[in-house]
């Protein structure tokens, strides 16, 4: 008999999460039968820390659920001949050591994985948020090789991936993020500019000097103040991807104004909201490509690594602070 460990959320958060907020829970795991659905048991490896779990938490979860979110799990007793023991799968069951499922709602690792990258790519670079950038860009932006590519948050998991995929793409690409570190992380991954958008004296003399003649495309992770100021730098018929607003998960109070009718007239804008679920059935072609990249060198990673299952609240209140260059990930 196997006694998980799993992350409740204890009360709603309120304003900025706390760890107070979260409880320790120790769940106790039926053994596994032949039939029905316990066929496998699972040990979470490396567990993920997402802005997502804010908003959807509010929205989705009830006091005293397990926290939502996924991991990359390993096999450690089968009775589902498609899964072998020692496998490694990604699986969306929260926060928890050990699991039991029927396998249906497990995605097995690809096949051709390298040994020498590191398994927590696939909650990363090579997973939901590495999907959230190729599919923004690619359908939501709808780049094309000589553009104007703005994106925020840039040195986070999704933001990191826009900027290199809009190089590839033959992209002129400008960059922002809260510390002069993370702007020398974007530097060194390739991007053309990038800036500290919290020294810099003012947002919008910092995206005019990034680039004068304006923007094509712009990746919003942010919304608030940032993408006020970034869509009056839009070119005409520029499009604007509606990634994220991290700006806005903590606050108590309903961000007001600036609006976006203006600009979005006179520039004649695009603007499109999208969840990356949309091109599930596209999945494997995303992965496949960013696996690519990555083998390739054409794309470069960098996690932070939170350790100890029991430091999962600082992992994800570190997160919405800032403190991440790159995917935040917790390894168990
Ligand atoms: P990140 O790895 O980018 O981590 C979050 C980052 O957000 C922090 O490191 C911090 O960087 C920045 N941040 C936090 N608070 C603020 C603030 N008040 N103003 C500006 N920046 C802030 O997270 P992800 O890459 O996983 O996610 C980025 C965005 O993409 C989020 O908004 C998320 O909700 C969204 N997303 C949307 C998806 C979709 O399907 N639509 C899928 C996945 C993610 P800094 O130091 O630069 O401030």
């Amino acid at each position: 008999m196997v006694i998980a460990k799993a992350w409740a959320l204890k009360k709603h958060f309120d304003g900025f999460p706390k760890t107070s907020d979260f409880e320790l829970k120790k769940i106790e795991l039926p053994n596994l039968k032949d039939g029905g659905e316990q066929k496998l048991l699972l040990e979470s490896v490396f567990l993920s820390v997402d802005p997502y779990m804010r908003p959807y938490s509010r929205r989705d979860m009830k006091e005293g659920d397990i926290m939502i979110g996924t991991q990359v799990a390993r096999i450690v007793e089968s009775k589902n001949p498609a899964f072998a023991v020692g496998a490694f799968v990604v699986g969306n069951r929260g926060w928890r050591t050990h699991f039991i499922s029927d396998g249906k709602d497990l995605q097995l690792l690809p096949s051709n994985w390298p040994e020498s990258l590191p398994r927590s790519l696939a909650l990363g670079t090579v997973g939901m948020p590495g999907l959230t950038a190729y599919f923004g860009l690619l359908e939501v932006c709808k780049m094309k090789p000589g553009e104007t590519v703005l994106v925020n948050a840039a040195a986070g998991a999704v933001g990191s991936v826009v900027g290199q995929l809009a190089k590839i793409g033959g992209c002129k690409v400008v960059g922002c993020a809260g510390s002069d570190d993370k702007v020398a992380y974007l530097k060194k991954i390739g991007f053309d500019e990038a800036f500290n958008y919290k020294t810099v004296k003012s947002l919008d003399e910092a995206l005019r000097k990034a680039s004068p003649e304006g923007y094509d495309c712009f990746f919003d992770n942010v919304g608030g103040d940032f993408a006020s100021a970034a869509i009056k730098q839009m070119k005409k018929y520029g499009r604007i991807a509606v990634c994220g607003a991290i700006s806005q998960y903590n606050e108590s109070v309903p961000q007001k104004g600036p609006y976006v009718q203006i600009p979005m007239i006179f520039q004649e804008l695009k603007m499109e909201g999208f969840i990356v679920t949309r091109w599930d059935n596209r999945r494997e072609e995303g992965l496949r490509a960013l696996l690519k990249w990555v083998v390739e060198g054409k794309v470069k990673y960098h996690e932070q690594v939170t350790e100890g299952f029991e430091n999962m609240p600082m992992a994800f209140i570190g997160m919405l602070k800032g403190e991440n260059i790159g995917k935040a990930v917790v390894k168990v």
